[in-house]
C-alpha cells in the first residue's frame, strides 16, 4: 500500500472513531432560547429558595418531561433544606446532619428550602452512573443596587443549563442506549455553599457507583482560571491562566487524563471552533459543584471559560455571551459525555 493511501485510510478510520454526526443536532438557536429565558429579568436572578429559582426548576422539569427523560427520584425534584445560624448573612448554610442538628439547638436559625432537578437515561450497566451537572441558581436581586438590581447570571450559570438541556435532548432522541446510566442534574444552592450537589452526593448511597462527574459552570465567555485551592484566590491574569477567543479551561482529575486527550483530538476531527487549555485538579479544590464528587474520589471533568469582570455582577447578561463559543463548547461537552458514558 502506498504511504499516502495508508495515511488517508488511517485518517478516515480515526474520523469514524471520533466523529459524531449527532453534534449537528446541537443547535445554537435552541441553546439561545433556553438561555434567554433562564437569564431574563422575569426570573429575578434565580435565587435559591425564591420564586425565580422555582420557575427555573419548573422550566427544566418541563423540558425533560417533554423529552421523555425519566425522573431520578419519584419526581424530578429532589427537595431538601439547608440551615444557618440566625445572624449569619454570609455563606454558612449547611446540609450536613451534624451542622443542621447544631443549628436547630439555637434559639433562632435560618432555613432555606431548595430543589435539585434530576433526570436520567438508563444505561446497559444500570448501576454505573455518569453525572453531568450544572447549577441553575444565581444571586437574585439586590434592592439596594442603584440602576440594574438583577443578577441575571447568564454566563453563571444559565448558559450551562441551556447547554445541558440541548445535550439531554440529543441523548434522548438520537442516541442508542448508553453503556452507563446518565444522570442529568441541575443543582440548586451552588451560590450559597454548593448545597445542592453536596446534598445529592451525601445522600446518594454507594458513591463507588458514581463513575464520573462532568461539571459545567461558566462556559460562554473568556477569562481567568484561578489557582485551584481552598482559598480561591484570584491571581494576576497571564497568558497561561487566561482562556481567550476560542479557548476554554478543561480541568480534570488524573483518572480522566486519557479522556481529555481523546476529547482534544475529537474537537479537532469534528472541526469544532474551540480549543481546550488543560489543567489537572487536585481532589479537594473548591470552586464549583464538582467539590462534593471530588471529595469522595469521583473522577471530574470541568468545563469552564474563566472568571471575567462581569462575574457576580448585574452585568452578567445574555447580550455579553459569545454564542458561537457556547455552541461549540456544548458540542465538545456532548462528545465528552458520549465517550465517558459509552467506553470501558
Ligand atoms: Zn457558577
Amino acid at each position: 500500500m502506498k504511504q499516502s493511501v495508508f495515511i488517508a485510510l488511517a485518517l478516515l478510520f480515526c474520523s469514524a472513531l471520533y466523529a459524531q454526526k449527532n453534534i449537528e443536532a446541537i443547535r445554537k438557536q435552541t441553546i439561545e432560547a433556553h438561555l434567554s429565558f433562564l437569564a431574563s429579568d422575569a426570573l429575578e436572578g434565580r435565587q435559591a429558595g425564591k420564586p425565580g429559582g422555582r420557575v427555573a426548576a419548573e422550566y427544566i422539569q418541563a423540558v425533560w418531561k417533554e423529552l421523555g427523560i425519566k425522573p431520578f427520584f419519584n419526581t424530578y425534584f429532589q427537595l431538601f433544606e439547608a440551615f444557618s445560624p440566625a445572624r449569619d448573612l454570609g455563606m454558612d448554610f449547611q446540609v450536613h446532619p451534624d451542622s443542621v442538628a447544631k443549628y436547630k439547638q439555637l434559639p433562632a436559625y435560618r432555613r432555606l428550602t431548595l430543589q435539585n432537578v434530576v433526570g436520567y437515561i438508563e444505561g446497559k450497566r444500570k448501576n454505573e452512573y455518569v453525572v453531568i451537572g450544572a447549577h441553575y441558581d444565581h444571586l437574585g436581586i439586590d434592592d439596594l443596587l442603584v440602576g440594574d438590581p438583577i443578577y441575571n447570571g447568564a454566563d453563571d450559570n444559565a448558559a450551562s443549563v441551556a447547554a445541558l438541556l440541548q445535550i439531554a435532548k440529543v441523548f434522548a432522541e438520537k442516541e442508542e442506549k448508553p453503556l452507563r446510566t446518565i444522570l442529568f442534574a441541575c443543582w440548586d444552592g451552588e451560590e450559597v455553599n454548593y448545597l445542592g450537589s453536596e446534598y445529592f452526593v451525601a445522600n446518594f448511597g454507594n458513591t463507588s457507583e458514581l463513575k464520573a462527574n462532568i461539571n459545567l459552570d461558566m462556559i460562554s465567555r473568556e477569562g481567568l482560571l484561578p489557582t485551584l485551592y481552598p482559598d480561591f484566590e484570584i491571581p494576576e491574569a497571564t497568558a497561561e491562566n487566561t482562556a481567550t477567543g476560542r479557548q476554554f479551561h478543561l480541568v480534570y482529575t488524573e483518572e480522566l487524563a486519557k479522556t481529555s486527550e481523546r476529547l482534544r483530538q475529537a474537537i479537532r476531527l469534528n472541526q469544532l471552533r474551540v480549543e481546550p487549555k488543560t489543567s489537572v485538579m487536585i481532589h479537594t479544590s473548591r470552586g464549583s459543584d464538582y467539590l462534593a464528587f471530588s471529595q469522595r474520589s469521583v473522577p471530574i471533568l470541568w468545563f469552564f471559560t474563566g472568571l471575567h469582570p462581569d462575574y457576580h455582577t448585574p452585568a452578567d447578561e445574555v447580550h455579553r455571551i459569545d454564542m458561537d463559543k457556547l455552541l461549540n463548547i456544548t458540542r465538545a461537552i456532548y462528545l465528552s459525555l458520549y465517550y465517558i458514558a459509552n467506553e470501558d
